[in-house]
């Protein structure tokens, strides 16, 4: 992996917490080139993040460099062991995402109803994983079973995770997410027209 590319996982890094996607420590993005992958670090803000701060570790998890990698490493390490194509991970923990996630009408066939074609092209399928405490083995066990499907997940009062070939796509991939959930909850009370069947069919 060329420097360029870890400068760049921290700069947009830093466009999330600098356009409220993460708050706090919360979130973290890896990217993975062969048998190496590097992840934001643990208990460190996105902010101003550089990239001799990313942890470096193997795809058995065993660290590479000095700095500690982020407790949600397992669920990355399990993304990148299924799947020869995945390049890049976004988790964040962003609000509409979030609040999303919470609801207990939830409908894990169909957590979103079809708003815009941008769902379509860079979301759908979302999938819907149960809630497991942060940084645990079932929370990667799971996540690593969907993603043989999803390249968008939806954790269960936590947050979301997307997935890319590039590091621009899983990014892509978290706005269309966050910005299709905020939208939902605008038009909540409105009366909405959904694209039909038709519609749909015609972006796949
Ligand atoms: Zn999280």
């Amino acid at each position: 992996m060329n420097n360029s590319e870890r400068e760049r996982l921290c700069a947009f890094a830093d466009s999330f917490y600098g356009r409220g996607y993460a708050f706090g420590s919360t979130g973290n993005l890896s990217v993975r080139a062969a048998e190496r992958v590097w992840i934001t670090p643990t208990g460190k803000s996105l902010r101003g993040l550089v990239a001799d701060e990313l942890a470096e570790v193997d795809l058995q998890g065993v660290s590479q460099n000095e700095n500690r990698p982020s407790k949600e490493l397992p669920f990355h390490l399990g993304i990148y062991q299924q799947r020869q194509d995945a390049q890049a991970i976004v988790h964040l923990h962003s609000l509409h995402a979030v609040a999303l996630s919470c609801l207990e009408s939830l409908n894990p066939a169909e957590p979103l109803p079809p708003l815009t074609p941008y769902y379509f092209m860079r979301v759908a399928p979302l999938a819907v994983i149960p809630y497991f405490r942060p940084g645990s083995l079932q929370l990667a066990a799971e996540v690593e079973a969907a993603a043989t499907l999803h390249n968008s997940m939806l954790l269960r009062n936590h947050g979301l995770i997307t997935i890319g070939s590039t590091l621009d796509e899983a990014v892509d991939r978290a706005e269309e997410l966050e910005q299709t959930a905020r939208l939902y909850f605008m038009l909540r009370s409105e009366q909405v027209r959904h694209l039909t069947p038709e519609e749909i069919a015609e972006l796949k």
